[in-house]
């Protein structure tokens, strides 16, 4: 009987919910008013024989490197942030390979890595989910060939210093060192630079987020050339599609947008940190579009409570560290503002069903 890899079939499952999400869509740290107008002007002008052709990647790609100020060597697109990993993975991993992730975080470098075969060392974060930085350095061996982290980290919102970024790239030089900025917009601090003359450091970021073009899956993989060779091999020619390729240089253009909807963005979320410490929630300062906080016992009435209200957050209890915690995303003012309404009445709502009981 067919089976499929031992690697496969052990591999723990990640289900994001692929449907049904109707509502205020606060629970996957997407843009939540849709992306720039010049993107839709694009897509209305799209020419047909985009569609007959296989997608061109090249022109693109030199775009993107010129945007981000690198060598198009270094640059690859890719089909989101998700392949990104997956590619590393293809590239990097054998069978017996050590990878390590830093926990509570993104599930997919655990997933990917499993599924080559690769052991997946998990480190904790440190009090207050701070970066464990000298857990990460203990954890280096000789069979170490990938670590990754989010930078702001999800689902918690901390970054790790720059300084221990390349740290840990230096430590470990026969491993690959993943760091996804798939938040950067909203943080403003990179490690890119450091990709051209550290060998083996990359870098990912997404147009997921901040650009608003989550469902046209396209993102960027940036590295040392050497290695973005490397990674090419393993990449289908035809990765990213003929509409994101021909959406992406308007949406990189218009900068104007980004700006507005990450100052936007950062004004909700510092109302609603505030808004957290005056209801005596423990939240954690983020640098993303996002803020995790600890709701406790009832987080699972909380999220079934704003839903009924029509907004979706995420209960994140089930993550290392976070039992009790609810993610929030953070959109346009009228958004925080019904988060916050909502957030202040099923608050309200729990304390009384507690004083009651
Ligand atoms: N990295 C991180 C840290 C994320 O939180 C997410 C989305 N939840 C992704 C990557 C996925 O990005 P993409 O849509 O580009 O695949």
């Amino acid at each position: 009987m067919l089976s499929a890899r031992a690697a496969v079939r052990t591999l723990k499952e990640y289900h994001p919910p692929l449907g049904g999400r109707e509502g205020l869509r606060l629970d996957f740290n997407e843009n939540t008013v849709g992306c720039s107008p010049r993107v839709l002007e694009a897509l209305r002008n799209l020419d047909p024989e985009r569609l007959a052709k296989y997608p061109e990647r090249e022109p693109v790609e030199q775009a993107v490197a010129e945007f981000l100020g690198i060598a198009p060597a270094q640059v690859l697109l890719t089909n989101g942030v998700d392949e990104g990993i997956h590619l590393l993975c293809e590239t990097y991993l054998e069978s017996g390979d050590e990878v390590i992730v830093a926990v509570p975080t993104f599930s997919m470098y655990e997933i990917y890595a499993a599924a080559t075969g690769a052991r997946v060392i998990t480190v904790l974060a440190k009090e207050d989910f701070a970066f464990p930085t000298a857990e990460v350095l203990a954890r280096i061996t000789g069979r170490t060939r990938l670590i990754a982290f989010a930078n702001p980290n999800n689902p918690t919102g901390r970054a790790a210093s720059r300084e221990d970024l390349l740290k840990i790239a230096a430590a470990a030089p026969d491993a690959a060192l993943l760091v996804d900025e798939a938040y950067f917009d909203f943080y403003g601090q990179t490690v890119l630079d450091a990709a051209s003359t550290a060998p083996n450091l990359f870098v990912a970021r997404t147009f997921s987020k901040a650009y608003g073009l989550a469902g046209l899956r396209i993102g960027v993989l940036a590295g040392a050339a050497e290695q973005m060779k490397m990674v090419r091999r393993v990449s289908s020619p035809y990765n990213v599609n003929g509409v994101a390729l021909a959406c992406l240089p308007a949406a990189l253009a218009d900068r104007e947008y980004i700006r507005d909807y990450v100052a936007e963005v950062g004004h909700g979320r510092e109302r609603l940190e505030k808004e957290l410490a005056e209801l005596s929630v423990r939240y954690w300062p983020s640098q993303a579009n996002f803020v995790l906080a600890l709701i406790g016992a009832e987080s699972g009435r909380f999220v079934g409570a704003m839903r009924e209200r029509g907004i979706l957050v995420r209960d994140r209890s089930s993550d290392p560290g976070c039992q009790g915690c609810v993610r929030m995303t953070l959109g346009s003012r009228e958004q925080t503002d019904r988060l916050i309404a909502a957030l202040r009445a099923v608050m309200a709502e729990l304390k009384s069903a507690k004083v009651s009981a």
